[in-house]
Parts: structure tokens; C-alpha cells; sequence
């Protein structure tokens, strides 16, 4: 289920250029869930164009996964208002869309605080979380849930930078293995 071209379903539809859908291999089986669309993002109408996607890219073609096998997405489709993080409102409205786009998927990786906060709940730090395989239930279906930083963490942080890196990792063993 994708939103039609004009959904409302909440606020950030007043704000938005385009709504910016998955890209990659929808089939894949493995996601990447980021934040929100930024600006670059928004213009483009495609996910993780912008700063953070360059690191994404970059991080990725160093441990050997083209993003083209995976699915990248976004817990909203549509660019908040001065790149502020998604309201828990704005995600329950396009919760189902997000659900959607994960429901063949086997593992789900969090990037980030508001993609944790989406799909577990979860408030804290996520130094806390980073990198454990959480069993949650996304559509119905019960999956594997991967919380991680988001690239755009990793500008500063050398933590971040391990702990995405070791998910990307993970994320390219999985599809190899193929199981
Ligand atoms: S963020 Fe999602 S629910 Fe809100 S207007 Fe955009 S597509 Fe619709």
C-alpha cells in the first residue's frame, strides 16, 4: 500500500514538495528505516540523497553492500518542517504505509532515534540498543528488528560509526547467507 499522491493523512502534507517512497530492492527482505525526508530528499522525491545518504553509501560500499539489494526507507513520507524529528502523531499516520513497504521483510534496521521510537517504542539512548536483534512484530508479522545510529551521527561520533558500521556488516552476511 503506498499513499495516493495527494494524502493528507497528517500535518506534514502542507510542508512537502514530493512524498518520497522506498527505493531498492523491494524484495529484498532487508529494510533500512531512516527518520524523515530532509530537503535534498523532498526535491528528489527519493530517500537518503542528502548528506546522510551520502555517509549511508559510502559506509556501505566499504563493507561490500550495494543499496540497490536492500529497501531504504523512512518512518514518514513526507519532510517535516525545518528537519525537525516526526511526531509520534505524524508516524501512527503513515504507520501503515511504512508497515506496507516491511511486510515481507526479515530483518528491519532502525537508523536512528525516531525509527526506534516508531517501530519499538523505545525512548532511551541508543547506546543502550545499538545492534541487539530485537523480535518485534511489524504488520502482523512477527521480524527481527535491528535498532542502529543514524548516518547523520556518524559525522561526530566514533561510536555511531562502529556501531552502524557493524549493522551494515550484518545486514550484507544475511543477504549472502540468503536465509
Ligand atoms: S507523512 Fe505519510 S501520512 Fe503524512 S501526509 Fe505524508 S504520506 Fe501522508
Amino acid at each position: 500500500m503506498r499513499p495516493p499522491t495527494d494524502c493528507m493523512l497528517c500535518p506534514l502534507c502542507s510542508g512537502r514538495t514530493n512524498i518520497v517512497l522506498p527505493s531498492g530492492d523491494l524484495s529484498s527482505g532487508i529494510a533500512f528505516v531512516g527518520e524523515a525526508p530532509g530537503e535534498s530528499e523532498d526535491l528528489q522525491g527519493r530517500p537518503f540523497v542528502g548528506r546522510s545518504g551520502k555517509i549511508l553509501d559510502k559506509m556501505m560500499a566499504e563493507e561490500g553492500l550495494d543499496r540497490s539489494r536492500v529497501i531504504i526507507t523512512n518512518t514518514v513520507k513526507c519532510r517535516p518542517p525545518k528537519n525537525r524529528d516526526p511526531t509520534k502523531e505524524e508516524m501512527a499516520a503513515c504507520r501503515k504505509f511504512l508497515d506496507s513497504e516491511l511486510s515481507q521483510c526479515r530483518i528491519v534496521i532502525g537508523l536512528g532515534k525516531s525509527a526506534c521510537r516508531d517501530i519499538l517504542g523505545y525512548e532511551g539512548r541508543m547506546g543502550e540498543i545499538a545492534n541487539k536483534r530485537i523480535s518485534v512484530v511489524i504488520g502482523g508479522k512477527e521480524t527481527v528488528f535491528i535498532p542502529t545510529y543514524h548516518p547523520a551521527a556518524c559525522i561526530y561520533s566514533k561510536e555511531a560509526r562502529a556501531g552502524l558500521r557493524e549493522t551494515i556488516r550484518a545486514a550484507r552476511e544475511e543477504l549472502e547467507a540468503g536465509h
